[in-house]
């Protein structure tokens, strides 16, 4: 590193120092609390040595000598009880507060990131895998606290018990001591070149730790596919290859660590062999007491300094885990400069000259997209798998924010609606159906439909032509799903996805292969529950099977981002093209199976 790349880095870790010492402001009166607490405990550290004094010299001058006025029997050991328990009074003040605002720090660090992701656009989660941002959630904020609140501690504890020791060293035999403090800088020198080793190693260490929860949470919730395909070796040793990964940077770093302090354990005692040293040439007129109370108060000061030179390793540590938190933080959120607001749309949807690339690639997948679709319209969208068809359905609730042309609702561009209130009026059933680990009702009434009277539920429910199987199970519509609904089968998923995008009852509807898991026989219930349903609103569907969509008022064909054919059913077929040969080729199969 060049001077100018270190001073730049320096100053980034102070500031996302500083920019973590704001989370603990909001806690400053228990901060404060502990740091009292902890000046209490530190001065209580030389009173040990002190009295140690009065003993030795007591000693030496008989049984009757007197300690504050008292017969030395009784004096001594009730003057350690008292130290004992001021210093207990300090360590409990001290220690408690201080985790007071770490979990304070962890909760506000854990709950910012989490409703960021809130906020964050889809294609962040394209670009991310779920395992490393749950362990940035888990595992990176408590490693921050490290720097924020348990360095603190170090630093004000044993710091002050150094400065406390200093001084009263200083009180004793002022030349002994500066003699002391000239070791001191040598150990600062160490402390130093260490401290960045530790910052880039445990870096890499989370890393790692994000490949473990990475592939662990892939596999999990892959497991049926890891056994249908014999993929168990692959995933074994893509996790063996991830924890190995782990195991030998965290050895790495606890071998940076383990020779770091012996080292620096070395260079205090050689210190203090000077020191005896020293004592024993300078000794002058000081009586025995003199030199048994200042070498014990002497000896304790190794151990404060080792631990406030690991608190530099402690704070680089959370300063890199600080350091992702808040690269995260920063993300920019979901682009929604809209202002509009509108209580109720009529779901005239226009989408003209739209192209499409999918941020941070360069292949279009959408190109002169435009159509119309009037309020109490159907419009299917059918084509080849990869045609586009499910981008474009998400483009229009803005899942992305498309680069060429406009899509419209109610003759506003959708970029100048609100985000929130723009999806008010869309419900869409994705390609993938989510479900919640929570129960039929509740994944039903979801979001902003939670509280919804079950009457409606139910209704819906009956609409999507899920009643029926509801009803069936044990406990009803009070049946919990499993994880994603694991519980259920992908009819039933499909059908309870309707049913919620149906009880929101938005003017625009948007279908994704909404019924491809679903028999013949449920599929003409459904659709006839649609065809009620899609009476006044817009309703866009996507489908393979065509049979779902040949009462759609318009069919586009797509292929490779483009609209190739358009027309109703008969038209299309009349047309003998694109769509005529999907449909003869359909039918074949269908006769066939
Ligand atoms: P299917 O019938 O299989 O659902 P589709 O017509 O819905 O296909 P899309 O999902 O719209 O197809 O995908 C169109 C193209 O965009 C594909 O080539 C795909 O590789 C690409 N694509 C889809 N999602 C993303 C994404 N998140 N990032 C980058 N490219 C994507
Ligand atoms: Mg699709």
């Amino acid at each position: 590193m060049t001077d100018i790349q270190k001073e730049s880095f320096a100053r980034s870790s102070a500031r996302i120092y500083m920019r973590l010492l704001g989370y603990v402001k909001a806690y400053w009166v228990p901060f404060a609390i502990s740091i009292v607490g902890f000046a209490i405990f530190a001065s209580s550290q030389p009173a040990m040595a002190w009295v140690l004094k009065y003993f030795v010299d007591g000693l030496n001058t008989g049984d009757n000598a007197l300690f504050f006025g008292v017969p030395m029997i009784w004096g001594f050991p009730l003057f350690i009880i008292a130290v004992a328990f001021y210093q207990g009074i300090g360590s409990f003040l001290g220690n408690y507060y201080i985790a007071k605002v770490s979990l304070g720090v962890v909760h506000d660090l854990r709950t910012a990131l989490f409703n960021n992701f809130l906020t964050l656009p889809n294609s962040y989660f394209d670009a991310h895998s779920s395992g490393h941002l749950v362990s940035r959630v888990t595992f990176n904020v408590s490693m921050v606290t490290g720097a924020a609140t348990d360095a603190i501690k170090v630093i004000f504890r044993e710091g002050l018990s150094v400065i406390f020791l200093f001084a009263y060293l200083l009180w004793m035999n002022w030349q002994l001591t500066l003699v002391l403090m000239a070791i001191l800088p040598v150990i600062g020198v160490m402390v130093n070149s260490t401290s960045k080793k530790f910052r880039s190693q445990s870096k890499k260490i989370q890393t790692a730790m994000g490949d473990v929860t990475h592939v662990t949470s892939e596999t999990i919730q892959g497991y049926r596919v890891v056994r249908s395909f014999g993929g168990e070796r692959y995933e074994s040793e893509r996790f063996g290859k991830a924890s190995e990964n782990n195991r030998v940077r965290g050895l790495k770093m606890t071998r940076t660590g383990a020779v770091y302090t012996p080292t620096l354990q070395l260079v205090t005692y050689s210190a203090m062999a000077v020191v005896m040293f020293l004592v024993l040439f300078l000794r002058g007129d000081s009586s025995v007491g003199d030199l048994v109370s200042y070498i014990t108060a002497a000896a304790l000061i190794p151990k404060p300094i080792r631990q406030l030179s690991e608190v530099s390793a402690n704070i680089q540590k959370g300063i890199a885990a600080a350091e992702s938190v808040f690269e995260q933080l920063d993300e920019e959120p979901e682009l929604d400069q809209g202002t509009l607001e509108r209580e109720q749309v009529s779901g005239q949807l226009d989408v003209s000259d739209l192209g499409f690339v999918y941020p941070g690639t360069d292949k279009p997948v959408l190109m002169d997209i435009s159509f119309s679709v009037k309020p109490g319209q159907m419009v299917a969208l059918v084509g080849r798998s990869g045609s586009g068809k499910s981008t474009l359905a998400n483009l229009i609730p803005r899942f992305y924010n498309h680069d060429d042309g406009q899509i419209r609702l109610d003759s506003v561009p959708v970029e100048q609606y609100r985000l929130r209130n723009l999806r008010h009026h869309i419900a869409l059933v994705g390609q993938n159906v989510t479900l919640f680990n929570d129960t039929i009702a509740n994944n039903i009434a979801y979001g902003d439909l939670a509280g919804a009277p079950l009457e409606d539920i139910k209704a819906a429910a009956e609409a999507a032509y899920a009643k029926e199987f509801i009803d069936m199970l044990p406990q009803g519509f009070d049946t919990m799903v499993g994880e994603n609904g694991v519980l259920l089968s992908g009819g039933q998923r499909q059908r309870l996805a309707i049913a919620r995008a149906l009880l929101k009852d938005a003017p625009v509807l948007i279908l994704d292969e909404a019924t491809s898991a679903l028999d013949t026989e449920s599929e003409r219930h459904i659709q006839a529950a649609l065809d009620r349903v899609m009476q006044g609103r817009t309703t866009l569907v996507i489908a393979h099977r065509l049979s779902t969509i040949e009462k759609a008022d318009t069919i586009l064909v797509m292929d490779q981002g483009r609209i190739v054919e358009r027309g109703s059913h008969a038209e299309l077929l009349a047309l003998n093209g694109y769509y005529a040969r999907l449909h003869s080729m359909q039918f074949e199969e269908e006769k066939q199976g």
